[in-house]
């Protein structure tokens, strides 16, 4: 439970030798980017690392050659690694499988997510940082470690993908100004935005149409919400990773400050996807069901059918947008 900082985190690294680095369950771009890029410099330390992921690599990043390096739901022996470390994982239940090894071995956190309670042994939490990977980037240049153009791509990764390719308002002059610096060191930040934004399934067209065709709109425009149903998913030919970026098209609408995403994972199990735009807080309503996130983007998974999700989390977000003071 302690926060010590990237001091502490320095410490942690000259105390042990074999680690393990974790990210969170349905991978995003941060999480990937951090993984990769924080086994890379420590490896180029002497370190040994095992990289672990409980969920399968999204297919786009498939073709990201690095990810290679990475156990998507493989199984860990504890005799293998003396040390955590767990990346953009605001809660242990993060972990998926591998929560289990945390009272095993030592873990520290490292993280920017402001719903994170602090949960490690040892923390490093950083609330103004744009991303994890921008964390993980301060962390190899505080032990020095030399930057290639394979280390510069990794690490670029997240750093665009967390703060929606330099739009979002976690976009300050310091992450400008390391992105600065990693391009400078040969990171081929073209190479992942068309990896990431241009490599979209035409299926992924199906369900935003089908998706689109299930909006409402509400509070004279401001909230947005729409869902996706298994049957959909079937219709369309998809998965719920390609429903992913859906979130954001309901956000893009004009006059739009809220938006929300019912995805049908199962009957009775709904993930809901949270974004605003410029005053509405959706961390805090994504908390009261158990999940987390950021001030503009969080999330959730409710275990009821989608038309009691929908009625529940639909008026609770009424009645809190209607009720603040901005
Ligand atoms: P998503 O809508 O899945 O893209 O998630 C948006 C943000 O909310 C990300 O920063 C996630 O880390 C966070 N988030 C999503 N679902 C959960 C959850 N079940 N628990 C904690 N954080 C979550
Ligand atoms: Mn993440
Ligand atoms: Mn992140």
């Amino acid at each position: 439970m302690t926060e010590t900082g990237i001091n502490g985190l320095k410490e942690y690294i000259n105390t042990h030798n074999r680690f393990l680095i974790i990210g969170h369950i349905e991978p995003d771009g941060d999480c990937i980017s951090s993984v990769l890029s924080l086994s890379y410099g420590l490896r180029r330390i002497q370190k040994k690392v095992i990289s672990a992921i409980d969920s399968q690599c999204p297919a786009i990043y498939e073709e990201f050659q690095p990810v290679s390096q990475i156990t998507f739901e493989g199984d860990i022996c504890v005799e293998d690694f003396d040390a955590i470390i767990t990346v953009d994982s605001s809660s242990p239940d993060r972990m998926g499988k591998y929560q289990g090894l945390m009272d095993k071995k030592p873990n520290f956190v490292i993280d920017h997510h402001v719903t994170n309670k602090l949960w490690g042994n040892y923390n490093w939490l950083d609330l103004e940082a744009s991303s994890t990977a921008e964390m993980v980037y301060r962390f190899l240049k505080e032990l020095g470690i030399e930057y290639d153009p394979v280390l510069a791509t990794i690490n670029m990764l997240g750093i665009q993908t967390d703060t929606g390719f330099f739009k979002y308002t976690n976009t300050g002059w310091r992450v400008m100004e390391i992105a600065s610096e990693l391009i400078k060191q040969g990171a081929n930040a073209p190479f992942n935005a068309s990896m990431v934004l241009e490599n979209n399934r035409v299926q992924e067209f199906y369900l935003l149409s089908e998706m689109a065709k299930k909006i409402k709109i509400t509070l004279d425009g401001t909230l947005i919400y729409s869902f996706i149903t298994l049957d959909m998913l079937e219709k369309t030919g998809c998965t719920y990773e390609d429903a992913a970026g859906l979130i954001g098209e309901l956000r893009s609408i004009k006059g739009v400050e809220t938006a929300i995403l019912f995805t049908e994972m199962d009957k009775e199990e709904i993930k809901v996807s949270f974004r605003s735009k410029k005053w509405f807080d959706v961390a805090d309503i994504a908390i009261e069901y158990g999940g987390g996130g950021h001030q503009r983007a969080s999330g959730c998974t409710i275990y009821q059918t989608m038309d009691q999700t929908i009625d529940e989390v639909v008026n609770n977000t009424k009645k809190r947008m209607e009720t603040v003071n901005y």
